[in-house]
């Protein structure tokens, strides 16, 4: 069993990592400044004897002792991570350094969590991770994107200079119990609209695509990934690769809310990307894995989480 530092460990993917973690009896630290994650999401988990939560901004040099770091500390969704992108910025690129130069202090294997927006807006699709992508380096995304792209480079820089055990996945959008109500991000808004009765809104006319995964897969994806040879560093896609459009996605969440929200469209916000599919082959070759839950599934849990927390809220 390892001493697992998990950055980011209470946002929404972080905490369920922390949790699957935590009940493969492994001892989880978990690092957060709750800047969109929240004591909630862990609230759980505080008490078992495996777990431990520090509050502290990964911009600042961290010392503790741990064999393995999953990097996961940078808000995600374009609202959080636009609100102050020098900090965006900071937390990628600073981030990356202090938790770099901590694994190399205490020779840990260090996972990253990067993301599809690496390849921009593509023009390569579905995308492979030999490609460089198409981003704008002066836009409003590109202290997210361009954050992240340093990052990379930073990991591939230590493994190359430092022999660094470092893996890489690229993540593709993700959704499932935990996200932010207010986040922005199309799942949890299109839900949380359809069940408060509001209008859907539609950014442009719906017809740019994405790929949804579940939490579940994805949480499985980046174990396997960590636990890979030494010798394999990625980067990986991970994702499921069933591409949707956007008015599909929201179609379907009005069907399974019942719900009477109408579909409105509103601009569509700069720089934001036509299309998005993974190419998942390395990941079937190297983790024997692909997604077991399919939209209609995993829309299900994701209704049922953010239907009862609206009923919380309410009481
Ligand atoms: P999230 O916003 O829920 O989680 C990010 C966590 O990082 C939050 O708990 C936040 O408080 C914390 N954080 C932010 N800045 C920090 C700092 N300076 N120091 C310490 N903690 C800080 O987002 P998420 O969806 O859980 O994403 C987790 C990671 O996965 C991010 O790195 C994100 O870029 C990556 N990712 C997520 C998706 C997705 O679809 N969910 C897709 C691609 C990549
Ligand atoms: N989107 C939308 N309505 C919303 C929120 C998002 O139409 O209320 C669109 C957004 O423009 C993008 C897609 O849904 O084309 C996915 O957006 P999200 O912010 O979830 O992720 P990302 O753009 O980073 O993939």
């Amino acid at each position: 069993m390892a001493k697992v530092l998990v950055t980011g460990g209470a946002g929404f993917l972080g905490s369920h990592l922390c949790e699957r973690l935590v009940g493969q009896g492994h001892d989880v630290l978990c690092v957060d400044n709750y800047f969109t994650g929240s004591r909630a999401n862990i609230a759980h988990l505080i008490g078992n004897p495996r777990f431990e939560m520090m509050r502290h901004d990964v911009t600042f040099p961290l010392y503790v002792e741990v064999d393995q770091i999953y990097n996961l500390a940078c808000p995600a969704s374009p609202i959080h991570y636009q609100f102050d992108p020098v900090q965006t910025t900071k937390t990628s690129v600073h981030g990356a350094i202090n938790m770099l130069g901590l694994a190399k202090r205490v020779k840990a294997k260090i996972l990253q969590a990067s993301t599809s927006e690496v390849y921009g807006d593509p023009e390569i699709h579905p995308q492979v991770e030999s490609y460089w992508g198409h981003v704008n380096p002066v836009g409003l995304r590109s202290c997210y994107d361009e954050g992240k792209r340093c990052a990379e480079t930073l990991f591939f820089d230590y493994w190359r200079q430092h022999g660094l055990k470092i893996k890489v996945v690229r993540i593709f959008n993700t959704y499932g119990p935990r996200m932010h109500p207010n986040d922005g991000r199309v799942v949890s808004n299109f839900i949380v609209q359809a069940l408060g009765g509001n209008d859907i809104t539609l950014y442009g006319d719906g017809s740019q695509t994405r790929s949804f995964c579940y939490v579940d897969d994805l949480i499985e994806a980046m174990i396997r990934t960590m636990n890979t040879p030494n010798d394999f560093t990625g980067p990986i896609n991970i994702g499921n690769p069933r591409e949707f459009t956007i008015r599909e996605l929201a179609e379907q969440v009005v069907a399974m809310t019942r719900s009477r929200s109408k579909l409105v469209f509103a601009p569509l916000p700069s720089d934001d990307p036509r299309q998005r599919q993974p190419d998942i082959s390395l990941a079937r070759a190297v983790l024997g894995w692909e997604p077991t839950i399919d939209l209609r599934d995993g829309l299900e849990r994701t209704i049922s989480y953010f239907r009862s927390q609206l009923r919380a809220a309410a009481e």
